[in-house]
C-alpha cells in the first residue's frame, strides 16, 4: 500500500506527538508511526519535570488544561548535604519563573487524546520501520501495519524515535559525529503509594551516594537512589531501598520520609550523548533520537519539547514561503540549547553523585561546590536559571 503525507513522524513519544500537534495547528499534515501499543506508551513512567518554557509551549498549543489542573507548580528545589537542607528559590533567582511536576506519561496521554480528537493519523504497533532516500526531496518511510506493507512518501521525515530508534542510523557515519559519556553509576527508581512529605524536589548528596526525592501526585512519590550500573534489581528488596532512602535523605532536624507500598521499580543507566548534526537532507532528528542527558538536571523531555518547537516553526516557514533557511539552521539552533543542557546535566550529576574511583579529593571538591551554590547568590542564580530553563532561541 502507498500513502503520502507532508511530514512522516517516526515515534509517538513527547517529541513525535507534540510535533504532530504543532504541525496540525499550522495546517501541515503528518502521519505518526509508533512501534508500541497505545496502552504501553501511556503507562511508561519516565520524566516528570516541565520547565516553564515547555509548559508555555503546551499551553499555547491548547493541550495543557489537565496539566494546569493536576500538575504541581514548584517555586524551588532543595539541596541536602551534611544533614541539612538548603532551598534554592526560583522566584528569588529568576524573574518569577517556576517548574511544573507532571508525569511524562500524562503529557503523552494528553497529546494522544488531542491527536485522536481531530482524527490525525497515528498508527500504533507498526513494525519493520525503515527510512530511505533521506538525502533526496522525496524521502519515504516503509513499515508494516496490520500485516500490510506500507510505503509512506513524505516531503520531510522527523526522527522522533528515541535513543534506540532507527532514524539516527540513516545518517551516514561520514556525516555524523557522536559525543558520549557513560557514568559509573545508575539510578534505582521507585514509584510509591505514599503522600509526599515535602512540597518540592530534594537532591541529596550523601556518603552512601545520591538520592532524589520527588513526587507525581498528592498520593504518589517518586524516589531514586544511586546504585552501581551493573546492579541487579533482585538484590534490592523494598526494605533495602527504604533503608537507603532514609539514610540518604533524612536531616538532623528530624525530617522523616513516609513509606508506602512500592508500585514500580527499575534501574536506569546514566549517559550523556549527542549526535551531530541533527539533520541530514530531509531527515530531522528530535529529542532522545539525537541526544541523551543524565536525568539529574531534569532536561530530557524539555529538550524534546524545545527541538520540536524549533522544527515546527521551521516547517511552518518552509510550507508558507518555500524558504529553507530556518530548516537549514535547525541543527545549529537546537544544538546550542542541547549543549547548554548537556553541561548543566553533567554539572549537576558530577556535583551530586559519589564516584567509585574517588580517593577523597573529589568528595572535598563536591562539598566545596555545594557550599558555594547554597551561599553565593551568583551560583544559586546559575543553578536556578538553568533548572527552570533558559529562553528559547530562534534561528
Ligand atoms: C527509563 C527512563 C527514565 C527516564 N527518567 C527521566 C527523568 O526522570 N527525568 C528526565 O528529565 N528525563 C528522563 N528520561 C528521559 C526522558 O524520558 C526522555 O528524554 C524523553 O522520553 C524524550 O522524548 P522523545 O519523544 O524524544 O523519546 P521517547 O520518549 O523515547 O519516544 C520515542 C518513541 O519512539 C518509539 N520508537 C522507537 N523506535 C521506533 C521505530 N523503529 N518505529 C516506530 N516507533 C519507534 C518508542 O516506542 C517511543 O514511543 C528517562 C528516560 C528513560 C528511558
Amino acid at each position: 500500500m502507498r500513502m503520502r503525507t507532508q511530514v512522516g513522524i517516526v515515534g509517538a513519544g513527547p517529541a513525535g506527538l507534540l510535533l504532530a500537534h504543532l504541525l496540525h495547528r499550522a495546517g501541515i499534515e503528518s502521519v505518526v508511526l509508533e512501534n508500541r501499543d497505545r496502552q504501553y506508551i501511556e503507562q511508561r513512567v519516565r520524566a516528570g519535570v516541565l520547565e516553564q518554557g515547555a509548559v508555555d509551549v503546551l499551553t499555547d498549543a491548547g493541550v495543557a488544561d489537565r496539566l494546569h489542573r493536576e500538575g504541581m507548580q514548584h517555586h524551588g528545589i532543595e539541596l541536602r548535604f551534611g544533614g541539612q537542607g538548603h532551598r534554592i528559590d526560583f522566584a528569588e533567582h529568576t524573574p518569577g519563573r517556576s517548574i511544573v511536576v507532571y508525569g511524562q506519561q500524562e503529557v503523552v496521554k494528553d497529546l494522544i487524546k488531542a491527536r485522536l480528537a481531530y482524527a490525525g493519523p497515528l498508527l500504533f504497533e507498526v513494525s519493520d520501520v525503515a527510512v530511505r532516500d533521506v538525502d533526496t526531496r522525496t524521502p519515504a518511510i516503509t513499515f508494516t501495519h496490520d500485516g500490510e506493507q506500507v510505503e509512506l512518501a513524505c516531503d520531510v521525515i522527523a526522527g522522533c524515535d528515541g535513543f534506540h530508534g532507527i532514524c539516527r542510523q540513516a545518517i551516514p557515519g561520514s556525516v555524523l559525529s557522536v559525543f558520549e559519556r557513560v557514568y559509573p553509576f545508575a539510578w534505582l527508581g521507585i514509584l510509591a503509594k505514599a503522600p509526599p512529605t515535602h512540597d518540592e524536589l530534594i537532591y541529596a548528596y550523601h556518603e552512601r551516594g545520591f538520592a532524589l526525592y520527588s513526587m507525581r501526585s498528592p498520593e504518589i512519590t517518586r524516589l531514586y537512589v544511586q546504585v552501581a550500573p551493573e546492579e541487579d534489581i533482585g538484590n534490592w528488596p523494598d526494605a533495602r531501598i527504604w533503608e537507603e532512602l532514609h539514610a540518604r535523605l533524612e536531616t538532623d532536624d528530624g525530617w522523616k520520609l513516609i513509606e508506602g507500598p512500592v508500585l514500580e521499580k527499575g534501574i536506569t543507566g546514566m549517559r550523556s550523548f549527542v549526535a551531530e548534526p541533527m539533520q541530514h537532507g530531509r531527515l530531522f532528528l528530535a529529542g532522545d533520537a539525537a541526544h541523551i542527558v543524565p536525568p539529574t538536571g531534569a532536561k530530557g523531555m524539555n529538550l524534546a519539547v524545545a527541538d520540536v518547537r524549533t522544527l515546527a516553526r521551521a516547517l511552518t516557514a518552509f510550507y508558507a514561503s518555500g524558504r529553507e533557511d530556518a530548516l537549514a539552521a535547525y541543527s545549529r539552533t537546537c544544538l546550542a540549547r542541547v549543549w547548554r543542557a548537556e553541561h548543566f546535566s553533567w554539572w549537576m550529576t558530577s556535583m551530586l553523585h559519589r564516584f567509585p574511583s574517588d580517593d577523597g579529593f573529589g568528595h572535598k571538591l563536591q562539598r566545596a561546590q555545594l557550599d558555594y551554590v547554597v551561599k553565593s547568590k551568583a551560583a544559586a542564580t546559575s543553578l536556578a536559571e538553568n533548572y527552570v530553563g533558559l529562553p528559547f532561541a530562534d534561528p
